[in-house]
């Protein structure tokens, strides 16, 4: 996601999408912005990669209605603008809509170009702390030739050659003058208007990904590398949780420590077998789910659950790890005590916890400490745990 721009301190800054063409070079008679990409339209994408700024849509009269509730959905703030007859004209009236409401920088993007990075849009904002005007521009690598009637007639020397992108970005105050000073409204970007008034554009690097869709073959290009995107993004869906948990003493004569039996001169109280290193693992596991707890899903008021094995927790939370699609990756628990001593057990546990999570033992870590005789476990009234478990999509 990009750093919400205009939310922190620091310049203003506002996005202006231009989406009020009329262009129907990429086949199908509806225009590029409107068609379907991996099943939404093209500027649903477009918005989305500008989520968090402050936004300006500039649209055909007749679009409205598909516009707002598109805008509904992903950028609820979001101001409509209608069009005007030229490219250039709709800018203009995007930024007069939005004069001296304090915006300092403003970043005007292609509604066809749904593909913008987050990365590039860091990097075209870092430009303006030097710059007034700058845009994204990928260096010519292929030879150019002219051509007539399918005949190459000549070459075109490449050197100092760019292909142009966007979100183009400018000092706000610049490029509406730049807006204010021409005439023609014919210009066929921004940048074109800004060396018109003067300004001086810097050249960032733009990225191959960065696509105009504009003829039909676009298309399926862009919903390969928005598959490839949305596939690294679930593979580095990683989710962290932590538990606590304290069961105090009472009497008996053995303990439930992580599935692990322990002979003792007390026992542990609770509605449960009162397994308070498993309870903070399950916790820690429903932490990582956003689901809540163990008594969320087994409600301490409900009789069933009295006396119950903790392993029916563990297994559950689980088990709603991998309905998920999570794999738990490892797990940490650290019990706080000063007796009964964990280290002759700690192998034990492990196997233990490993047999009912299904996972390899050498994925969990059961480690204990004293608190040096301080507070309820240094006087021996109870036992605290602390578990840390780490998921990823699977
Ligand atoms: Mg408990």
């Amino acid at each position: 996601m990009p750093e919400p721009g205009p939310a922190g301190p620091g310049p203003k800054t506002l996005v202006v999408i231009t989406a009020a063409g009329r262009g129907v070079r990429a086949g199908s008679g509806v225009p590029k912005q409107w068609r379907l990409l991996a099943g939404e339209p093209v500027l649903a994408h477009t918005l989305r990669a500008f989520q968090g700024f402050d936004l300006a849509l500039v649209i055909h009269p007749e679009d409205r209605e598909t516009a707002a509730g598109i805008v509904a959905g992903i950028a609820p703030g979001a101001q409509l603008i209608e069009g005007g007859a030229t490219r250039a004209a709709s800018v203009r009236n995007a930024l007069e809509a939005m004069a001296g409401q304090g915006y300092s920088r403003v970043l005007i993007q292609d509604g066809a170009r749904p593909l913008t990075s987050p990365a590039l849009i860091a990097r075209m904002l870092a430009a303006l702390d030097h710059n007034r005007a700058a845009a994204p521009a990928l260096a010519v690598s292929d030879a150019l030739w002219r051509g007539q009637s399918a005949v190459v007639t000549g070459l075109q020397p490449r050197d100092g050659l760019w292909r142009a992108q966007t979100p183009q970005a400018f000092h706000f105050d610049a490029i509406l003058a730049a807006h204010r000073a021409d005439t023609a409204g014919q210009a066929a970007d921004d940048v074109e208007l800004a060396l018109a008034s003067g300004l001086e554009v810097a050249i960032v690097e733009g990225e191959e990904d960065n696509l105009k869709l504009t003829f039909p073959p676009d298309f399926p290009r862009a919903e390969q590398i928005l598959a490839q995107r949305r596939g690294k993004e679930s593979r580095m869906d990683i989710r962290m949780g932590n538990g606590f948990d304290v069961h105090a003493f009472t009497e008996g004569d053995h303990l439930w420590l992580c599935g692990v039996k322990i002979a003792h001169d007390h026992a542990l109280l609770g509605h449960s077998d009162a397994d308070v290193g498993m309870h903070a693992l399950t916790d820690a596991i429903y932490g990582a789910l956003a689901e809540g707890d163990i008594g969320r899903h087994f409600p301490p008021s409900d009789p069933q659950w009295k006396g119950a094995a903790s392993h029916i927790f563990l297994r559950h939370a689980a088990g709603l790890a991998r309905d998920q699609g999570f794999a738990i990756s490892n797990c940490d628990v650290t019990l706080i005590c000063e007796r009964p001593k964990i280290g002759p057990h700690a192998a034990s546990m492990q196997s233990a916890l490993a047999a009912i999570m299904g996972l390899n033992a050498s994925r969990i870590s059961v480690k204990a400490t004293t608190s040096e005789r301080l507070g309820f476990t240094g006087r021996e009234e109870g036992i605290a745990s602390i578990a840390t478990v780490v998921l990823v999509k699977a």
